[in-house]
């Protein structure tokens, strides 16, 4: 028995030895691999004057949308292309008719690469750019007149669809600065993703370039293929995106939000997927394509198309804020969903008021929802501020703090969309700067109770809030890619955040906004217009004060009420009530994603919102 197990031991050992031998072979054989091929490299690069490097460029990964479209895609175009030094006397004539341009600009071409010979040496450049495939094909018919031209396949971008300019985002050359913050990658001449999804996901979407490598005859010419292409790389074309976005949902969005300036967060509860995000007046996707062309028209319109009002335009989030507000009260015992208050016109203080409009009186929490009623808020405020649990209004607003965080508010979000802003939720020390410590109290701070005063929200932050409200409690952080076979998004994208009000709670919210759509006109509710039967829309309007001008118009709302499958922000800038503007464009967007289509009956408000024009309202300096 001993002896066998010795025997097995030995033989293990030689088992080991032969394995540890196999392996240094392995690495050996490896190393000589490597030492070949950068050798061969070396070689490469070093006799760059029989050489030429014809660069192959990856096709950039397609971008679809949730349910499979195609929003971006690529189209073919062709560069072309002059190696100076292989050029010979040519019918300039001839070569600008074919290529659609003047004489002249051919031969300042040439001038210029004659000047700067030393520095092009045997390099090629690129003479025109992105030429469409008719205007290529007439060249290509006479290119062997011409030696030292030639044409380069590159894919561009193409947009079947006009999915938002600003959420895609658009491609273009990169330039020094770029090249060196990574480098290896690019080299003039390339073309990167600088705004929007392009951007956020520039290193899934760009492959990898390859090479084809030619050898020179003694004359100059590409004669043969360097080993036969043995040391060729081919290029990998870049892995696609699945979005999050609903084009067709998108695209009517842009729609109902033309000629306004504003913006709109559409996201399926459940996921946080962003269904559709728009940013009004945005960018075409006419200009995408060749956004150097537009470039300077975009930074001089000053409706600034290029700021992305969903995730950078800081407001105050008005009434809707009154939700915040009052599941705080709820959370915290000190709002009772069945008292009532009295509201005349406003919650008298000293001698102020803070004013409210005409309504019946006094209201429980679901009514003061449903009406919108600023003098309840105010209350509820108090209250929580005044809450005996708290030795001082500080503690007491330190905590309503800590809740409104949970929410979402005063941070960014950390959606995978650039740029995001934080929004601002005022601390007791910035009012213990302002008043002194101690030197503050409720009425204060009172503006905060609806929503005003130093608050600053993204609508993407208000949106995000009616996708917590509609899933009684928490978010999922709002995201625009989807997982695909290509592409891993991060898994924070599928948590859930819980907020500090307990999902009970948030069912007595949940009825006062069904009550605010769906009382029926002259009933006081506020959001009537937004009713869709058999839709059981929840909503909630805000009107927010816009320094410049006329208020700015605010929508929440989601549906259905059970197992939602959408939550909506609208914000539209000087427009007035939320239930104007804001509401029929949430609820229109709300019908077209459950319904696909717009009810014949809802057709003459369809129309009324994507003719009005509010531009003239909106102060642009
Ligand atoms: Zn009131």
């Amino acid at each position: 028995m001993r002896g066998n197990k010795e025997d097995s031991q030995q033989s293990e050992r030689g088992k080991k030895l032969l394995l540890g031998l196999v392996v240094v072979a392995l690495i050996l054989l490896g190393k000589i691999f490597v030492i070949q091929i950068l050798d061969d490299r070396y070689k490469i690069d070093a006799s760059n004057n029989s050489m030429v490097y014809d660069i192959v460029y990856p096709t950039r990964g397609v971008i679809y949308d949730r349910n499979g479209k195609v929003i971006v895609g690529n189209k073919v175009a062709y560069d072309i292309l002059v190696t100076p030094k292989e050029v010979e006397p040519f019918d300039t004539l001839l070569l600008a008719d074919a290529l659609g341009v003047d004489q002249n600009f051919i031969r300042d071409k040439m001038a210029d690469y004659h000047r700067n010979r030393k520095r092009i040496g045997y390099q090629s450049m690129i003479m025109m750019k992105q030429l469409p495939p008719e205007v290529y094909m007439r060249f290509a018919e006479i290119e062997y007149k011409f030696p030292g031209f030639k044409g380069q396949v590159r894919s561009i971008r193409d947009y079947p669809i006009n999915a938002g300019g600003n959420l895609l985002g658009y491609v273009s050359e990169v330039d020094e600065s770029y090249i060196k913050k990574d480098p290896g990658v690019y080299r003039s001449g390339d073309y990167a993703g600088k705004t929007g999804i392009e951007a956020a996901r520039e290193t899934d979407l760009r492959g990898e370039k390859g090479y084809h490598i030619y050898l020179r005859n003694s004359h100059n010419q590409i004669q043969t293929r360097y080993k036969n292409g043995e040391m060729d790389r081919e290029a990998v074309p870049g892995h696609d995106i699945v979005t999050t976005i609903d084009a067709e949902v998108q695209q009517y969005g842009q729609e109902l939000m033309q000629n306004k300036v504003g913006s709109v967060v559409a996201i399926e509860p459940e996921t946080g997927e962003i269904l559709a995000m728009i940013s009004s007046p945005g960018i075409d996707v006419s200009m995408l394509a060749d956004i150097g062309k537009h470039y300077s028209e975009i930074i001089k319109d000053p409706y600034k198309p290029m700021f992305n009002r969903a995730v950078q335009a800081s407001y105050p989030p008005g009434s809707v804020f009154k939700l915040v507000n009052g599941l705080i009260g709820l959370q915290e015992g000190t709002l009772v969903p069945s008292m009532r208050y009295p509201c005349y016109r406003g919650y008298p203080y000293g001698s102020h008021k803070l004013g409210c409009h005409q309504h019946r009186s006094p209201l429980d929490l679901e009514e003061a929802i449903m009406m919108s009623c600023n003098g309840y808020f105010c209350y509820v405020m108090r209250n929580i501020l005044e809450n005996r649990k708290y030795s001082t209004t500080e503690e007491a607003f330190n905590k309503w703090h800590d809740y409104v965080e949970s929410m979402g508010f005063g941070q960014k979000l950390g959606s995978d969309f650039p740029a995001e802003l934080g929004g601002n939720i005022p601390t007791s020390k910035y009012y213990d700067r302002i008043y002194g410590k101690g030197g503050w109290k409720f009425t204060t701070v009172i503006s905060l109770s609806i929503g005003q005063g130093e608050i600053g929200v993204t609508p993407l932050h208000i949106a995000n809030l009616c996708a917590t409200v509609a899933n009684r409690g928490y978010y999922v952080i709002p995201h625009i890619v989807k997982d695909s076979p290509g592409v891993k998004i991060d898994p924070k994208y599928h948590q859930r955040h819980y907020t500090m009000v307990d999902t009970t709670q948030y069912r007595k919210v949940i009825n006062g906004m069904w009550r605010a759509v769906n009382s029926g006109f002259g009933s006081g509710g506020t959001a009537s217009i937004a009713a869709i039967p058999g839709l059981d829309i929840c909503g909630k309007t805000g009107t927010a004060q816009n320094p410049r001008g006329e208020d700015n118009s605010v929508f929440i709302c989601f549906a259905p009420r059970n197992h939602p499958k959408i939550a909506v922000a609208v914000y539209v800038e000087n427009a007035g009530f939320g239930a104007t503007w804001a509401c029929p464009i949430a609820s229109l967007l709300v019908e077209k994603y459950l319904r696909r289509t717009i009810d014949e009956k809802r057709k003459p408000m369809e129309e009324k919102m994507m003719q009005g024009n509010l531009m003239s309202r909106v102060k642009t300096n």
